[in-house]
């Protein structure tokens, strides 16, 4: 005998987790959350650099261009709960936003706990009791779920939503417990990769060039093929392991797992080779006198100067008009590609997002219930979706979350 004292508990006090339960709980329902960290929103007050980068301001197909991951899955709920809805959502609880470059949503305060505090706000307001718990097990009888162990303690309830977040930036409390829970049940969960993380490469440019901030830039990373395996225009920095920065986040999640492969960085790509070449002799025709070392302070950052000569094997000592056209050509075809080897990634520890998950061939997009377990829900980075940065992964918690709560 078990005594039923909530009609959904939600394991996880995240974004994903915190919006599930509020909707639950606006519906009438009986709503627990459970937290294993000492706070709700962990990650949730770290992210866009402590200042949450909400949402995006775009239409769901822009939207739904921006998921890496099972973007048709995710259709059903951005056209049930989108981002205007978000906006909306938080400024009816006294969050103002604004909206920056790349249709990016910040709170206008610049403040990611702004955001973690009206959530939470919202959910006890509507009734939500949170309680500190770390869920250890599900509670499953003939494909139903009855619900969860925490410890020695059984809790019950009709309906249980596992918002339990992946498995990067496992100090934040997103452990990859929430696979663990969902596989016990019989949940397939998809291959679980960084993504959205940094890149290694053992090249010394990186080092020398450690702490340089690259915009404009064009970027191509090849493998074997001849074909780039991607390529996209924007920023990147040289760290001491190697390169990070929006584009090279973006590209993890394309590289997939493709290592070793090279990055060319083209310093100039608005430029054609030609134009370049013709802007070089133009340049180079003022300075005949100059030492290579001291002509470049027009077309590159100081930083980059050195290693760039290094490169191109030319004695940084020549003069300018003692360059050969083979040597001017070297530094035409470097500039619009410096090579960069790449090994692999930084450890998912440090990803942004967790590839894979819970498989969402297992969910009902409609409701996020497990086709396998009756009464079991899923939201959030759990799950096997990811998108680009942007506010496109708080969307899909948001927009997952909605439908896992209204649907309890
Ligand atoms: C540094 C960083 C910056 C980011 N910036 C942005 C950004 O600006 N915009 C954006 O859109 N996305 C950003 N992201 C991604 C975004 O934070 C995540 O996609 C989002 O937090 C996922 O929400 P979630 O609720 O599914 O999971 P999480 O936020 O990970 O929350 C899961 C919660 O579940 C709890 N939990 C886990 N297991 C258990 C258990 N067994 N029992 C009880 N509780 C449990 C955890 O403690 C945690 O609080 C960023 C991520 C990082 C790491």
């Amino acid at each position: 005998m078990f005594m039923i004292t909530y009609d959904c508990i939600v394991v996880g006090g995240g974004p994903a987790g915190l919006f599930a339960a509020y909707n639950a709980a606006i519906g009438g329902n009986r709503v627990l959350l459970l937290e294993k960290n000492d706070r709700c929103g962990k990650k949730l007050d770290i992210t866009g650099k402590g200042r949450c980068n909400v949402t995006n301001a775009c239409n769901n197909e822009e939207f739904l261009n921006n998921v890496i991951a099972n973007p048709r899955f995710l259709m059903s709920a951005l056209s049930r709960f989108n981002t205007e809805d978000t906006v909306a959502f938080f400024e009816s609880w006294g969050v103002a936003t604004k909206v920056e470059r790349g249709n990016r949503v910040f709170p206008e305060s610049d403040n990611a706990h702004d955001i973690t505090k009206a959530l939470v706000t919202a959910a006890e307001t509507v009734g939500v009791e949170i309680k500190r718990k770390r869920v250890s097990a599900l509670l499953v009888e003939n494909q139903k779920i009855k619900g969860v162990r925490c410890g020695s303690e059984e809790i019950f309830a009709n309906s249980v939503i596992i918002a339990c977040g992946g498995a990067s930036y496992p100090k934040t409390g997103s452990d990859g417990s929430g696979h663990r829970l969902a596989e016990s049940v019989g949940h397939k969960i998809t291959e679980i990769r960084p993504s959205l993380v940094p890149l290694v490469s053992p090249d010394k440019l990186c080092r020398d060039c450690m702490g340089l901030s690259l915009r404009n830039v064009g970027l191509s990373f090849f493998g074997n093929g001849k074909k780039p395996i991607y390529k996209e225009q924007g920023e990147m920095m040289f760290t001491h392991f190697g390169l990070t920065g929006p584009v090279i986040l973006s590209a993890s999640a394309h590289l997939q797992g493709q290592y070793p492969c090279t990055v060319y960085i083209d310093l100039k790509p608005a430029l054609d080779e030609k134009t370049l070449d013709k802007r070089l002799l133009r340049d180079f025709a003022e300075i005949p006198n100059k030492e290579l070392k001291n002509a470049f302070s027009a077309l590159m950052p100081s930083k980059l100067i050195d290693p760039f000569i290094a490169l191109t094997g030319i004695d940084p000592e020549t003069r300018i008009n003692a360059l050969t056209k083979e040597q001017r050509a070297k530094i035409l075809s470097l500039m619009k590609a410096i090579p960069v080897r790449i090994n692999g990634t930084r450890p998912i520890d440090e990803a942004i997002v967790t590839g894979g998950g819970v498989d969402c061939k297992e969910i009902d997009p409609k409701t996020m219930q497990s086709k396998l377990v009756s009464g079991l829900y899923f939201a959030g980075e759990v799950m096997d979706v990811d998108a680009y940065t942007g506010g496109f992964n708080l969307q899909i918690a948001f927009s997952t979350g909605f439908v896992a709560g209204s649907s309890v």
